[in-house]
């Protein structure tokens, strides 16, 4: 087992963690039930035994290239609480696929990285989310890449995560942000239907994660794991939660060459029939949308 599986927070502690996090006893029971009968969860391993190639509906980003971010913890070292939080301004960015567009709400970070590409883990884990007026939810995630020393890029984010609040209490404005510098020129992704990878786990979650990683300092990167040290809940610190088994979800990429399968007659009906609902047309409604501010 990869020991950095270790570091993730165990579903079976979910129940604990969840109470120790601050939800009554109560809620978490009926949460750890609700779970136990939801099936598309995220975060996954996005491998090629389970990835389908076609050409995929092209995604229309409308950043900002100049506006204002505000940076916040939303609670670390707490596992499940989103620290380098950054709340983007109303209007300030979008995404448009499939004919529907949704507008972006906030950034954030998870360390280790929670989705895997091919069972390797990257040391962080960019999540910008999405919704729609209907408040569906769409999370455009992105890896993120260590490289030490005088080699490491700079970024627009090196301000963020050289200055990062270390608690609630601080909010850290950044005036002149080009939201265009968090995507890649290339934006070859993987598709899947997924879930919040934070409680309530919320199912109906259309996941776009792009396949080119994001370089930055390891410094940095070292500076985010600071806010989330080994605790009895997760001891070797880190704010990923573990991998969710793919329950038959089948992962669609236009990146050539890494999709390996070629689905089973039996896999292949199974698809057919999940497109309908993965396929980037599904309207869930979230039971609370309000939570779309604290999904992390
Ligand atoms: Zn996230």
């Amino acid at each position: 087992m990869n020991t950095q599986l270790s570091r993730l927070l165990p579903l079976a502690s979910l129940v604990s963690a969840l109470f120790l996090s601050g939800l009554p006893t109560a809620q978490a029971n009926t949460l750890a039930e609700n779970l136990a009968v939801m099936e598309k969860q995220s975060p996954i391993d996005i491998n090629a035994h389970d990835t389908k190639f076609q050409q995929l509906s092209p995604l229309q980003f409308n950043l900002s290239s100049d506006t204002t971010l505000s940076v916040i913890n939303n609670g670390s070292p707490d596992e499940t609480k989103t620290a380098a939080r950054a709340n983007v301004l109303p209007g300030a960015g979008s995404v448009t696929v499939d004919g529907d567009t949704y507008k972006l709400a906030q950034f954030h970070f998870h360390t280790p990285a929670e989705n895997l590409e091919n069972g390797h883990r990257f040391p962080m884990e960019m999540h910008l989310v999405f919704s729609d007026a209907n408040n569906n939810i769409l999370v455009v995630g992105r890896w993120i890449q260590g490289v030490d020393g005088p080699n490491a890029p700079t970024t627009a984010l090196d301000p963020i995560f050289n200055d990062l609040p270390k608690n609630t209490t601080q909010t850290h404005v950044f005036n002149h942000f080009d939201l265009n510098a968090l995507l890649p020129a290339n934006t070859e992704s993987f598709r899947y239907d997924g879930s919040l990878t934070t409680p309530p786990f919320t199912e109906g979650v259309k996941w776009v994660h792009l396949a080119q990683p994001l370089q930055m300092s390891s410094a940095e990167i070292n500076n985010f794991s600071s806010l989330f040290p080994p605790n009895p809940l997760s001891p070797l610190g880190g704010d990923a939660r573990g991998i969710q088994d793919l329950n038959g979800r089948v992962v669609l990429t236009d990146v050539p060459g890494f999709a390996s399968a070629v689905p089973e007659p039996g896999t292949y009906a199974m698809l057919l029939a999940g497109l309908g609902l993965i396929g980037f047309t599904a309207r869930r409604r979230l039971v609370n949308p309000g939570l779309m501010t604290s999904v992390a």
